[in-house]
């Protein structure tokens, strides 16, 4: 297979879109890089050209076309709080892409959680047929339910499962009792479980699709300092034994390959 290939470049942000609930959209320029990214895959990310901070940060490609890049951005803390804040036309540092795509396969069910929706929107975009894909979305409230629109456009309405903790926006719960439900009610089927979100919503998405039979793949989010598995800050506990970096092994893992109890 060939060596992955990875671009640092000097970006420029063209454009920034507030979304609400400290939600950003960042579209770069990044020539190159965008062309070659896949779903599933990440960069890391420095805004403006000082060292501060010093650590790039990693985020998953929302969608990539022709020379621009599109994040989905939640600020946290310094580093998402200095990208969200960038100026049109500002210099940034990218580097990418980096890890393991997630598997195109017809029929996927797709769960996702906050800016775990990113990669999930990339799949689907990508898709040769996304009519075939099921999408679980859940957050907190409905502010927290994001690009509603754009997936309106991508997949039929009755496949579009929207679940909110407070009941504003579609089910009221956790996004995993209507996935359990799905997968109980369509035996027959056989689409991978893609999942992507917060640990304790991956960990309880594995174990639905080990006990309906199907194969399922995890993006992690472990923070990570490098992107390239020189610093091991971002490694999970592996089924095989010992530990694995989820840089340049994952993020996208399948599922039955991760020590969840470990976690
Ligand atoms: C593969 C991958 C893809 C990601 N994709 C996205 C994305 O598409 N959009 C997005 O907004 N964010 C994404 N993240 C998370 C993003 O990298 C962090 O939010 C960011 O590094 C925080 O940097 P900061 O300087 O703002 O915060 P810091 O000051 O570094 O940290 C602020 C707080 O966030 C916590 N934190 C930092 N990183 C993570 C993490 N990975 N998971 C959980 N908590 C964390 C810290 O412990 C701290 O409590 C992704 C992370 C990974 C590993």
């Amino acid at each position: 297979m060939m060596p992955q290939m990875k671009k640092i470049l000097k970006g420029n942000l063209l454009r920034r879109t507030g979304l609400g609930g400290g939600y950003h959209l960042l579209e770069f320029t990044a020539p190159g890089l965008a062309g070659e990214a896949g779903p599933g895959q990440f960069v890391m990310v420095r805004a403006g050209s000082t060292h501060h901070p010093l650590l790039s940060r990693p985020f998953s490609i929302l969608w990539a076309e022709g020379d621009t890049l599109h994040l989905l951005v939640k600020a946290v803390g310094e580093g998402t709080r200095l990208l969200t804040t960038m100026g049109e036309g500002e210099a940034t540092l990218v580097l990418g892409p980096l890890g393991a795509e997630f598997p195109l396969a017809d029929g996927a069910v797709l769960v996702a959680g906050g800016y775990g929706m990113a990669p999930l929107y990339f799949y689907a975009r990508r898709h040769r047929c996304p009519a075939s894909l099921h999408l679980f979305y859940g957050a907190r409230t409905a502010q927290h339910l994001l690009l509603l629109d754009r997936w309106r456009a991508l997949l039929p309405e009755a496949h579009l499962h929207f679940v909110t903790e407070d009941g504003s926006l579609g089910e009221k719960g956790l996004v995993t009792a209507p996935l359990e439900r799905f997968l109980k009610a369509n035996p027959a089927a056989a689409g991978p479980v893609l999942a992507c979100g917060p640990t304790p919503m991956m960990k309880a998405s594995a174990a639905i699709a080990r006990a309906a039979d199907r194969p399922c793949y995890v993006s992690m989010d472990e923070p990570m300092a490098c992107g390239f598995g020189i610093c091991l800050g971002c490694v999970v506990p592996a089924t095989a034994g010992g530990y694995v970096c989820s840089c340049t092994k994952g993020p996208v893992f399948d599922a039955a390959a991760i020590r969840w109890e470990a976690l």
